[in-house]
């Protein structure tokens, strides 16, 4: 099956930050696969800006060595030929260089994407700069990065501030989780099926397990990761982002309000977490490698790596079935899943099956995006009525065929932000509500004497957080099992 690709409309992208790491490693590539699969119009243009006194040329062929480490067997004619759409602009976002070019570099007729790669001190700024200059058309969007501010208060003021320069309508706040495959599977899997829908609910499904691990520390970034910590970095966006796409009602059409109203209603039906419930971590050294706490630079640090907890979405359809959330740093394998776990049938007719996990739907997103249900079927041959569990398994590659391209969530975002599309992006009271609700937690632990719970690395995490699952009667499913 070959993926269907649709060109948008010409644009102009101007890429703030462009000489970074996450533009010339997720997102110019991302542009670049676009470009050769056809999505990209002749008249599209993408305009590098950033800090760096950087001549077009000098740009281009360093983007060209970051798009060949991006994508290995990426064609040299192809990128000859992507590059003739990019330009670069040296500006700087808190000074006058750069602004003037850039105004007189903008067609009138186009799309207008701002797209603000850079740190979060900048946002309000750039967005600034481009009303006072009169950048900002109707046809203009601003596409900004994690992290949206840092507790409740800084996401209103930068909201507000944002506000002030653009429509909520022409703000894009990226949770690339959102443009991953499965992400959006699950939507389809849960509102394009009547098989599912019927059973979700607290009625059939037990609990909800939604982990993102990772098998590498911090080291390199620890410093800055120090400031932030697990909760803030992946559980105020990521995870609550799965937590809603899963527990959310059915909107009553696939479009940006209506999905982003009902996801809105999870965030503000969450109970606040009570402390028994929430577990944080810090590696310790190990196997050869420093402790998080060396590679944060602080020997001091109380921020967390890893996060487990516990949480009650209150409303009919959930009341009774817990969700548990899980993220941390030098894990035994890099993870997402969103695993669905139903509860046993009412009476069982079978002899009882040893070391039973029972139904469930796993929802993949890495490595190998894809869907497993997990069913009980009898053990195959003679010696009675034994069951045993297999999985029926769609990764999506090979379902698919070997010629469909899933396109990375950068890609798919970007040509959603051209497209005009927000369903995909987070609006702003639902970045506030999420604030909201992880506040109480932080502040709890900013009052508490206790320490981070230290774990080994390559593991799964700290005993503590088995504990959450065990005193309830449940397991945590194998990290990389
Ligand atoms: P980075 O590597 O430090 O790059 C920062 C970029 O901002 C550089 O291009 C820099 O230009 C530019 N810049 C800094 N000050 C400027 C100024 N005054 N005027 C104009 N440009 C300026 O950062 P990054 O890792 O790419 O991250 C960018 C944003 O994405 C951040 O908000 C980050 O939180 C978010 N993010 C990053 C990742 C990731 O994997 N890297 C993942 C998710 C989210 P010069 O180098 O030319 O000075």
């Amino acid at each position: 099956m070959v993926a269907c690709v649709i060109p948008v409309k010409p644009f102009d992208l101007v890429l703030f930050g462009a000489t970074g790491d996450l533009a010339q490693r997720k997102i110019l590539p991302g542009l670049f696969q676009r470009f050769t699969v056809g999505q990209m119009p002749d008249q599209a243009r993408i305009i590098g800006a950033a800090r760096s006194a950087l001549s077009g040329n000098a740009f281009r062929t360093a983007l060209s060595a970051s798009i060949l480490k991006a994508i290995p067997d990426a064609v040299a004619g192809d990128i000859t030929a992507f590059l003739e759409h990019v330009t670069y602009i040296s500006i700087d976002a808190r000074g006058e260089r750069g602004w003037a070019d850039l105004a007189k570099t903008l067609r009138k007729d186009v799309i207008r994407a701002f797209y603000l790669s850079v740190g979060p001190s900048l946002f309000a700024p750039i967005a600034a700069r481009l009303k006072t200059s009169g950048m900002t058309t109707r046809e203009a969007r601003i596409v900004v990065e994690k992290p949206f501010g840092h507790d409740l208060n800084s996401a209103h003021a930068l909201n507000a501030e944002l506000g002030q320069c653009f429509s909520e309508g022409q703000i894009y706040r990226i949770d690339h989780y959102l443009g991953k495959e499965t992400v959006q599977n699950l939507m389809a899997l849960r509102f394009a099926n009547a098989l599912f829908e019927p059973l979700w609910n607290s009625q059939h499904i037990d609990h909800v397990q939604i982990t993102v691990a990772e098998s590498l520390g911090v080291k390199g970034r620890g410093e800055y990761y120090d400031k932030s910590g697990a909760l803030r970095d992946m559980v105020q966006n990521h995870l609550m982002q799965l937590l809603c796409l899963t527990a959310m009602e059915p909107p009553s059409r696939f479009e940006p309000n209506a999905v982003r109203d009902e996801k809105l209603k999870v965030i503000r039906a969450l109970d606040p977490v009570a402390p028994g419930d929430i577990v944080r971590g810090q590696y310790r050294a190990g196997n050869g490698d420093e402790s998080y706490r060396d590679h944060a630079a602080n020997p001091n640090s109380r921020s967390e790596c890893f996060v487990a907890m516990k949480v009650q979405v209150s409303n009919w359809r959930w009341a009774g079935t817990p969700f548990y959330l899980r993220t941390g740093k030098k894990l035994r394998a890099r993870m997402s899943e969103i695993a669905v776990v139903f509860r046993d049938p009412p009476h069982s007719i079978f002899p009882a099956m040893q070391n039973r996990r029972g139904n469930a739907l796993i929802i993949r997103l890495q490595p190998d995006e894809g869907i497993t249900l997990r069913m009980t079927i009898k053990d195959p041959g003679p010696g009675g009525m034994r069951l045993t569990e297999v999985p029926l398994d769609m990764t999506f590659a090979e379902a698919l065929g070997s010629d469909v391209i899933v396109p990375d969530a950068y890609e798919r975002l970007i040509m959603d932000v051209i497209r005009g599309d927000q369903t995909l992006f987070m609006r702003g009271d639902e970045v506030e509500a999420a604030w909201d609700w992880i506040d109480p937690i932080e502040q709890d632990w900013a009052e508490s004497s206790a320490k981070p719970a230290p774990y080994d690395p390559g593991g799964s995490g700290p005993e503590d957080a088995l504990m959450l699952m065990h005193r309830d009667a449940r397991r945590w499913r194998e990290i990389g099992g």
